[in-house]
């Protein structure tokens, strides 16, 4: 489904990204893992069109993106739920949702995506009135999964879902991450908390300083020793 070719990111005069190579194939959860500043969350806005690459592709659908325009990147199928969640606090939760369909052409299943959303988030359906201010931060987080899913996404790409959370919520989110896959959206999630985030992946990559250093199945690179030493506090 996606192929990130040789990607090359600078900020300035820092290159961010190193000449990454990685690949989702339709139907998988697949797993960015390394520290801060490894370049997670460049690799994901460069895939959104937030950012422009220095060089290399992605490739979606066997078609080139890496220079398309966001609304463009969205309309093919492709969703990000970003770091921080950025949700509309002054906005109700259904308008909040609501933005996430804004560019959508097939405005008479509109409505079946919201039974969708609520079905995976009943929470958001009790506070739907609600200012999306006074939601708690997990379901702030739900809230931008949710917006996400409004898109009817082909594929989510899900920036440290689980940040800030607490563990009650954690398990949640993760839970409704294999529930959304399970449904058939294709996952790219980039996590710090690596060890849920391999568990629930088919395959996971590790980055670091801007470069994939390993490869593997979810569970292979939870038993590799490396990996378990210098992200899963092994
Ligand atoms: P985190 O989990 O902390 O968000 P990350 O793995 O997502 O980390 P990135 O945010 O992609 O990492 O950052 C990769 C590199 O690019 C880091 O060295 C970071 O300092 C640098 N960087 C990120 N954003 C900017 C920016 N706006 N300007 C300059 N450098 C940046």
């Amino acid at each position: 489904m996606l192929e990130v070719k040789d990607l090359v990111v600078n900020y300035g005069a820092i290159q961010a990204i190193k000449k990454v190579n990685f690949t989702i194939n339709t139907g998988e959860i697949v797993t960015l893992i390394g520290a801060n500043g490894a370049g997670k969350s460049t690799i994901l806005k460069t895939i959104s069109g937030i950012m422009r690459p220095v060089s290399g592709q992605v490739i979606y659908l066997d078609q080139p993106i890496q220079t398309k325009a966001v609304p463009k990147i969205v309309r093919a199928g492709i969703s990000q739920v970003p770091e921080g969640r950025h949700i509309f606090p002054g906005l109700s939760v259904q308008e909040n949702l609501q933005m996430g369909a804004f560019l959508r052409k097939d405005h008479q299943n509109i409505n079946q995506t919201y039974a969708d959303v609520y079905q995976y988030f009943p929470v958001l359906k009790q506070r739907r009135h609600q200012d999306a201010a006074t939601l708690s931060g997990g379901e702030q987080q739900m809230l931008a999964m949710g917006r996400a899913l409004m898109a009817k996404p082909k594929l989510m790409l899900l920036d440290e879902p689980s940040m800030g959370l607490a563990p009650i919520f954690i398990n949640e989110i993760f839970d409704i991450i294999q529930a959304i896959n399970a449904a058939g959206t294709t996952v790219l999630l980039i996590e710090q908390n690596a060890n849920k985030a391999l568990a629930i992946a088919d395959r996971g990559y590790v980055l670091a300083s801007g470069e994939v250093k390993l490869s593997g199945t979810g569970q292979e690179l939870l038993a590799n020793q490396a990996v378990q030493r210098a992200y899963l506090g092994g």
